[in-house]
């Protein structure tokens, strides 16, 4: 995501737009490996790297097939029509 899209994601959470779509989306996350709360809500974890083929399995260390997590806050991320979750869940 680039800095536009990061400040529309913010906003958006900002003024509840997309709420349906976000909550959805959430749903979704909350049962991947790489869902992490923190002090400032949901984060797709930039420490873990998720396979890509099962979409399950996950890695503490960089692996061929893995992909880090993206690192943003979800609830922003998610409200973002085309954002897209890194391995397409
Ligand atoms: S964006 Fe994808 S990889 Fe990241 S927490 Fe959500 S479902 Fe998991």
């Amino acid at each position: 995501m680039g800095l536009i899209d990061i400040i529309s994601g913010h906003v958006n959470e900002a003024i509840n737009k997309n709420e349906d779509l976000s909550e959805k989306r959430l749903a979704v996350c909350k049962e991947c490996p790489l869902y992490k709360e923190t002090p400032m809500g949901p984060i797709c974890n930039p420490r873990l790297y998720i396979n890509e083929n099962n979409k399950t399995d996950y890695s503490d260390r960089p692996k061929i097939g893995y992909r880090k997590g993206c690192g943003c806050r979800l609830s922003a991320k998610t409200r973002l029509a085309h954002a897209r979750c890194l391995v397409n869940k």
